[in-house]
């Protein structure tokens, strides 16, 4: 991977999503070996969600889940991270399907509170006001948080359409 440090510890927030292959279990060691390497500290970690796919139908639901991290990785260099653990889960991109089923995937989601557009990295994740699966494990971490050109992530979840999907917290592992 490539390393380029920032000269200060940055907070950033990382979706993880799986539908195949053990999805609890991808999720959980995602967690864990996000935090294991010197690259990023665990700051918090959301509960696990069950939500239903969205676009293609055809695929198991996924399990989600939201951390915030702590990194002097720059933004580059924290996605080709994120890249590395989902290449250790064998995820495969399967070109024909986008959205399709994924043993792990991990989004950047926010980047302190940076907006990048750039080949291969956009910051707020383009997407992540629109999935419920995002926004309520957000707004367990981090309720109050703001995603920059966007809005408050509570507001952004009493939205209808956002309201519709179907998310649920799973019960806490014993
Ligand atoms: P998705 O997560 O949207 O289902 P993929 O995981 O296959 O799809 O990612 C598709 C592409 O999105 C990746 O090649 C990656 O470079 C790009 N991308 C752009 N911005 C981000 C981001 N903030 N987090 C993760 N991937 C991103
Ligand atoms: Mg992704």
């Amino acid at each position: 991977m490539t390393v380029k440090a920032v000269d200060e510890t940055v907070l950033c927030y990382v979706g993880l999503g799986s539908n195949l292959d053990g999805p609890d279990q991808q999720v959980l060691a995602a967690m864990d070996q996000l935090g294991a390497g010197t690259h990023c500290q665990i700051v918090k970690c959301s509960s696990l969600y069950r939500s239903a796919p969205m676009g293609d139908q055809q695929q198991p639901d996924f399990i989600n889940a939201v951390c915030s991290i702590h990194t002097q990785l720059g933004p580059h260099a924290i996605l080709d991270y994120l890249f590395d653990i989902e290449r250790d889960h064998q995820r495969i991109r399967y070109v024909d399907r986008p959205g399709g089923p994924r043993s792990l995937d991990l989004d950047l989601l926010l980047y302190g509170d940076s907006q990048i557009n750039e080949s291969g990295l956009t910051v707020p994740h383009p997407r992540m006001h629109l999935r419920r699966f995002v926004l309520l494990p957000l707004s367990e971490i981090a309720p109050e948080l703001c995603i920059p050109g966007r809005g408050l992530v509570y507001e952004l979840l009493n939205q209808d359409q956002i309201k519709r999907q179907r998310v649920s917290r799973l019960p806490v592992q014993a």
